[in-house]
């Protein structure tokens, strides 16, 4: 469904991302895993073009979305995002946040804006909250209304920077059964996390990244017990 060739990202003199492949199949789940630094949200924001790639192109599904002219605000859509900040307006609603774009953006009518707004809701739980402004939400309900904001644009793969990393501990949880829910309804999805057990339990595929380069990939089961590469040893081990 997306498939990146030789994407690559500088920052002045900083090889962010070095030129990398990724292919993503669809209902797929895969999982960036890495030190800080080494890449894991210059090529999650690459892969929807909120930073445009250096070099190389990227597919997603028919459309070569690298090329000149391509809408963006279309992309954006079909490839919803979910950041560590959830970045609601504290002024309006959660209801109000999930249909902003829906209707600001793509002009939807009030009332098919709610609808959806509505059902995005209902899918990460939180109906009953439509009318609370963020403020009188919990960080794991806030992060919640984040994940329905993407998912009212109807979008055709999910990418999620650290969702939880913001989080206390006690709210984790939550957004992990949201996006395990996800995964059961065969959403294609990008996951940066540190969560190892979530990422041994959702992941089809693990993709390990290390100074701005993907260096090893594997099922979880075999990229968390047999590693064949040796900074991915180094980097788990730390983790034990
Ligand atoms: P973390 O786990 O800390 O989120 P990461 O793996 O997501 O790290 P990136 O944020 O992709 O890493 O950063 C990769 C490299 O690019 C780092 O050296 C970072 O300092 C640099 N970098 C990222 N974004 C920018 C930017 N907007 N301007 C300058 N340098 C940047
Ligand atoms: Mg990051």
């Amino acid at each position: 469904i997306l498939s990146a060739q030789g994407i690559s990202r500088h920052f002045g003199s900083i090889t962010a991302l070095s030129p990398s492949d990724l292919d993503v199949a669809p209902g797929e789940v895969v999982v960036l895993i890495g030190p800080s630094g080494s890449g894991k949200s210059t090529l999650l924001r690459c892969l929807n073009l909120l930073e445009p790639p250096d070099s190389g192109e990227i597919r997603f599904r028919d459309q070569c979305i690298t090329e000149q002219g391509v809408n963006l605000d279309q992309v954006r859509r079909s490839i919803g995002m979910v950041f560590q900040q959830f970045n609601l307006y504290p002024h309006m609603t959660a209801l109000g946040n999930v249909t902003l774009a829906l209707r600001r953006v793509h002009r939807l009518s009030r009332e098919d804006a709610r609808t959806r707004g509505m059902a995005a809701l209902e899918e990460v739980g939180l109906a009953k909250q439509h009318d609370a402004h963020p403020g009188n939400l919990s960080g794991g309900q806030q992060q919640r209304v984040g994940i329905a904001r993407a998912l009212a644009l109807d979008p055709d793969i999910m990418l999620f920077d650290e969702p939880t990393s913001a989080l206390d501990p006690e709210l984790v949880g939550e957004v992990l059964s949201v996006m395990r829910r996800l995964r059961d309804r065969k959403m294609t999805m990008v996951i940066v996390t540190h969560e190892m057990g979530f990422a041994r339990d959702v992941a089809d595929r693990v993709v390990f990244m290390n100074e701005g380069a993907i260096i090893e990939q594997g099922p979880p089961e075999t990229l968390f017990t047999a590693p064949t590469q040796p900074r991915t040893r180094e980097f788990l081990s730390r983790l034990m």
